[in-house]
């Protein structure tokens, strides 16, 4: 038998949260972004929940040619654009969309002489100061891709660095909003900004597309309540108690024993440890569920288990059915939890963790 510890993929989930995203924005084109192995549900499982998006938006470019063998005949958005003078050849032969988002990547372009046109996404550095040109630049970045005769259209985009914090007072959202009008003023084209953050919070900077992540799995940006706004989780990850141990006050429990009992407790042990993706700086504390009873792990986190207090839990014993996150237990909590979001939950599921869909 192999170790009892499954992550279950949802399709229907991705289908839905994908309609529910499209819904809160009804003029806009959407692209579901599944970049990093589509926050760790799997390319082609994103490819296929998500098979009602207008386009798929990622980071790696094999990812994106992956897509176009598995049959992907809709757009492909590259958000990060490419990062070697080879590459602009293979989005023209995979037809991939791309974000040039800096000079080196606007002269890789122009340099490239390409025979087959592409559409490109120009990026405005609108105040994260990550990728994108400054307002004073955009313009004139603008011109140049004009001016090479294989790029077909030119769209706009931002990226917002508060969108789930709309009153930040460093960068507020409609600063940001403010600027990316400034600078695409006038020029004619498509524009998108909105992560999952700005369609969740402020659908009225749709735009012309959306770019939605987090919240197409069923999590949320800043850890709100997925459910709250009908979102279904699309990963589950479950596993079983595989030990008992039954502990008395002082007794301390796992590495460095950073849990100390102070009363007699039952103590289970679950197949499921840092390197399966479990966060291993998860406190004391951190939800739980063993045979539908809500409960929290107790000490450290191990490589391949926790340990969790089966105290409440009515006939704990070997083989006890332990969900760690999905249908029940939101990922968000968990990862509030661990100081966390659920981002990094999602991505680092490790691929020795079984996959399975329903
Ligand atoms: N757009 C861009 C450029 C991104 O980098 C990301 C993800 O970080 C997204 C959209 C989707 O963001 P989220 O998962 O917060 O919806």
């Amino acid at each position: 038998m192999p170790r009892p510890l499954i992550a279950t993929i949802d399709i229907a989930a991705l289908r839905s949260n994908l309609a529910l995203a499209k819904a809160r924005a009804p003029h806009s084109r959407a692209w579901a972004v599944v970049k990093a192995n589509a926050y760790g549900h799997g390319l082609e499982r994103g490819m296929r929940g998500f098979a009602a998006a207008d386009g798929l938006g990622l980071i790696e470019l094999d990812a994106a040619a992956r897509l176009r063998e598995l049959g992907w005949k809709k757009r492909i958005l590259l958000l990060e654009g490419f990062f070697d003078a080879s590459d602009p050849q293979l989005l023209a032969e995979h037809q991939l969309d791309t974000v040039i988002h800096c000079e080196e990547q606007l002269l890789m372009l122009e340099q490239a002489r390409l025979q087959t046109k592409i559409d490109v996404h120009l990026k405005l550095n609108s105040g994260m100061n990550r990728l994108g040109f400054t307002p004073a630049k955009y313009r004139a970045a603008y011109e140049r891709l004009r001016a090479i005769p294989a790029v077909d259209h030119i769209s706009f985009v931002t990226h917002f660095a508060n969108a789930e914090d709309p009153d930040n007072p460093v960068l507020p959202v409609q600063e940001q909003l403010r600027r990316f009008r400034e600078a695409t003023r006038d020029l004619p084209g498509e524009q998108s900004m909105a992560n999952s953050a700005t369609d969740l919070l402020h659908p009225g900077s749709a735009a012309d597309w959306i770019r939605p992540g987090i919240m197409l799995y069923g999590a949320t940006p800043g850890g709100q309540s997925a459910e709250q706004f009908g979102l279904r989780p699309a990963m589950s990850l479950n596993s079983e108690i595989i030990g008992v141990q039954h502990i008395v006050a002082g007794d301390a429990v796992g590495y460095g024993s950073a849990f100390v009992a102070t009363g007699p407790m039952t103590i289970g042990v679950v197949a499921c440890g840092y390197a399966d993706g479990y966060p291993r700086h998860a406190p004391s504390g951190t939800p739980v569920i063993v045979d539908g009873v809500k409960t929290r792990m107790v000490g450290r986190v191990s490589m391949d288990m926790i340990t969790v207090d089966l105290t409440p839990v009515a006939k704990p014993c070997v083989g006890s059915k332990v969900t760690l996150w999905g249908a029940g237990l939101p990922i968000d909590e968990v990862a509030n939890a661990a100081g966390t979001v659920g981002y990094e939950l999602m991505c680092g599921l490790a691929s020795r963790v079984k996959v399975v869909e329903v």
